[in-house]
């Protein structure tokens, strides 16, 4: 099986292309008390079996938004537990905030990881969009969406999929891929094992 590879959120943080993930930001540093992440066995997820994702995307242009709802009704139709929500920003239970950063020293999409030194940070989640990247604007909205549903695929609690065997070509693509090969996939995922690695994740007890 190849899902528990990328369940190791205490690894690699650096994306290669198009994905930063950040662990244990300084950013807005908090207790646990009030945050809906937790630690497993598996590293970090929603709290319970069956997350129910509250999710904004008010920060984005109209064309933005429809790429990152499309992202997430992907997942929601998948059979992976629970569901993104899309809400109002100003919704008490927000956990997942889509935004924009004009840094230009910062990767083309970042989503800071929920938790990090057995200390939960930042909640809502945020996953950030580097607007200031032409690569970004390189991409077709299908493209966008896809890596929309990557950075999702974080925000449940995933990490990356290293094995390089894992493609299209072998049969076996991953969401949770870096790069831009998983774009020339059929489908627009996520795929198989993206939905058992989530199954994974939530299957467990804390
Ligand atoms: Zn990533």
């Amino acid at each position: 099986m190849k899902f528990p590879r990328r369940l190791k959120p205490t690894t690699l943080r650096l994306g290669l292309a198009g994905c930063l993930l950040i662990g244990g930001s300084a950013i807005g540093l908090t207790t646990s008390a009030a945050s809906a992440w937790e630690r497993t066995e598996l590293g970090c997820r929603f709290e319970g079996h069956e997350p129910m994702i509250h999710y904004t995307v008010d920060d984005l242009t109209p064309y933005h938004q429809r790429a990152a709802t499309t992202a997430a009704n992907l997942w929601n139709e998948t059979d992976a537990p629970g569901s993104f929500i899309k809400v109002d920003s100003t919704v008490q239970t927000l956990d997942v905030k889509f935004t924009y950063t004009d840094d230009p020293d910062a990767p083309a999409m970042i989503t800071q990881y929920p938790c990090g030194n057995d200390v939960f940070y930042d909640w809502p989640v945020r996953i950030v969009i580097n607007r200031t990247t032409p690569w970004f604007y390189e991409r077709t909205e299908r493209e966008l969406a896809m890596l929309m549903a990557h950075e999702l695929g974080h925000a449940y609690g995933l990490d990356h999929t290293y094995d390089t065997g894992a493609s299209c070509a072998t049969g076996t693509p991953s969401i949770m891929q870096q790069g831009t090969a998983k774009f020339s996939c059929q489908g627009d995922g996520p795929f198989a094992d993206d939905v058992a690695g989530v199954k994974a994740i939530y299957a467990v007890d804390n």
